[in-house]
């Protein structure tokens, strides 16, 4: 990445970039700001376990990067990107709506919240999917061939546009919706901060609509992304030259492919949860089918495969870092509201807020980091792409791995320090600054053109399959102090019913029961998570093999991405 700073001043940039920055931030507001209080809502108000909603969590999340997938299509296809991108937004706001509604009328009527809920987030899926890629694929068409080099800068713009809006999100959605009132929380708050977030996403839409026609423009004043039929300013226009075309022999292939994968994730994840027997399956399947499909093709050239491999392996990689990183909006959010003391200077900071930390440091470290990738690489010195996407692992193992000693000696009723979780955000930051950004500008430099936009997918999917892991992964955070507490005041001994010393009975279980409380420790690939410390662990050994063996890879990497860095 290049600096904003560096060869001139930012105002050399188009003013649609400041419009898309603007839109983007909204957008991020309204998304962000759900996020932090969602788990917090299904678990408190709509009654759910943590567990449930960690996978709930991490399907929807996984979801919202599927669909782009679909939005670039018919964007390219059909609408163009202003008009996905203002469908988008619309839908985002109904379904922030409806999140508001269901948060509204719980507690008469707990049927009618839950539909709301799930419908709200089905419309959310698909508003991202519209938004997302079009408001991306925006940003580089702003800019003609012969200033494709002020791209980098142009992205960190945007990145820093993203995270002020998850930012303030973080900041007014928990600040309105996470209220507690003597030590208790108010439930009926929730409803406040959903509310904002659609407001957020009115305010975005309604920015863009108004601004496009002056500013999102080419010089000549034609308009950016306008319908794909009437391509005036094909200058502008990113893979303006051949589409991907395949074979129909070849989409069958894809299609009996996706079936039998589909299947056999189904098959490797059972369990009766519905996230877990279609959705996960659904993510995992559709990013190795799309990625069989493409590297199948006959017309690619040796170099060209090679490098699209590269982008499978970094892909595959990823999906650790944003398994790990996703933990934000709910274990670890489960974590601060429930075994931490989140007291600053006498401030009891609300537990969905904590998460901000992440975009305080983006915005802070942005453009440091690209100053320091810049310095870097004058003096030759730059890291390999995947060498930074390696650290980045390296980071969320560390970040982990620092919070897993503090939680060693908690037993069930001691508190986390909020500063350890602030550090955690900090480790995690400079790891996504590390991995993130580099990781979408290294797939558009090792893409063949005719495949761009799909390898975008192949890369958002690998983002979606983090997500899902995530969910799995959230899901099996064990019992944190809270639920000890609960278990004596219902005179059951959690602490002996899961070491199995005390064998709870028929009552006592379905006390547990109707209080979310689990009578098992949860179970990851053969192995019982019975503490905190056991629960970060986990991560920091997905993480840290992760980053041992891109690092290993790097060398042969290098050479399959015959030049490109
Ligand atoms: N936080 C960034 C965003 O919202 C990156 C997320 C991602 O790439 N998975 O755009």
């Amino acid at each position: 990445m290049a600096t904003a700073i560096d060869s001139g001043s930012t105002s050399k940039h188009p003013k649609g970039l400041w419009v898309l920055f603007g839109t983007e931030m909204w957008e991020r507001f309204n998304f962000y700001g759900m996020r932090a209080i969602l788990t917090l809502f299904m678990v408190n108000s709509l009654l759910m376990k943590e567990e449930d909603a960690s996978l709930i969590y991490g399907g929807f999340l996984g979801l919202c990067y599927l669909t782009p997938m679909l939005g670039g299509f018919i964007s390219d296809r059909f609408f163009g990107n202003r008009n996905c991108i203002l469908l988008g937004g619309v839908m985002m706001a109904i379904g922030q709506l409806l999140l508001f509604f269901s948060a509204s009328v719980f507690g008469s009527n707990m049927g009618l919240a839950n539909t709301l809920l799930w419908v709200a987030l089905g419309i959310i899926i698909f508003g991202n999917g519209f938004f997302k890629p079009n408001i991306s694929s925006m940003v580089g068409s702003l800019y003609p061939k012969q200033e494709k080099s002020k791209l980098d800068t142009a992205f960190t713009i945007f990145y820093m546009g993203i995270n002020i809006g998850a930012f303030l999100g973080q900041f007014i959605c928990p600040f309105l919706g996470d209220v507690k009132v003597d030590g208790v929380r108010d439930l009926h708050a929730f409803k406040w901060g959903f509310l904002a977030a659609s407001m957020a996403m009115i305010i975005g839409t309604i920015v863009f609509l108004v601004l496009k026609n002056k500013y999102v423009v080419t010089p000549e004043g034609l308009p950016i992304g306008g319908l794909p039929s009437k391509n005036d300013s094909s200058d502008y226009e990113e893979g303006e030259s051949q589409k991907a075309v395949f074979s129909t022999q070849a989409l069958i292939g894809a299609v009996i492919g996706f079936v039998a994968l589909f299947f056999s994730f189904r098959y490797m994840l059972d369990g009766s949860n519905i996230i877990k027997t279609v959705i996960y399956p659904v993510i995992y399947a559709s990013g190795i089918t799309l990625a069989g499909l493409i590297i199948s093709d006959s017309s690619l050239t040796k170099v060209e495969r090679d490098r699209i491999l590269v982008i499978y392996i970094i892909s595959f990689f990823i999906i650790f870092f944003w398994a790990a990183f996703e933990q934000a909006g709910s274990s670890l959010t489960f974590i601060a509201d429930n075994q931490t003391d989140r007291n600053i200077f006498g401030w009891e900071m609300p537990a969905s807020m904590v998460q901000i930390f992440n975009g305080i440091f983006v915005v802070a470290l942005a453009l440091p980091f690209s100053i320091l990738w810049d310095k870097l690489r004058a003096k030759g010195r730059e890291p390999l792409s995947p060498v930074k996407q390696s650290i980045g692992l390296a980071m969320i193992a560390l970040s982990y791995f620092i919070i897993a000693h503090n939680v060693k000696d908690l037993g069930t009723a001691g508190l986390l320090g909020i500063g350890w979780l602030i550090l955690l955000y900090l480790i995690q930051t400079v790891g996504e600054l590390c991995l993130s950004p580099i990781g979408l500008s290294l797939v558009g430099k090792l893409s063949p053109k005719r495949f761009a936009s799909l390898l975008y997918g192949v890369f958002f999917i690998s983002n979606a399959a983090g997500y899902a892991l995530s969910g799995t992964l959230g899901s099996i955070l064990p019992a944190t102090g809270d639920k000890f507490e609960k278990a004596q005041k219902l005179g059951v001994d959690l602490q002996g019913v899961l070491d199995k010393k005390i064998v709870p009975t028929a009552e006592q279980l379905k006390l547990l029961e109707d209080n979310q409380i689990s009578a098992n420790n949860p179970v990851f690939a053969g192995f019982e998570i019975t503490n905190l410390f056991e629960f970060f662990m986990v991560f920091v050994v997905l993480c840290g093999v992760a980053a041992l063996i891109l690092f290993a890879l790097t060398p042969r990497l290098k050479k399959m991405m015959h030049g490109v860095r």
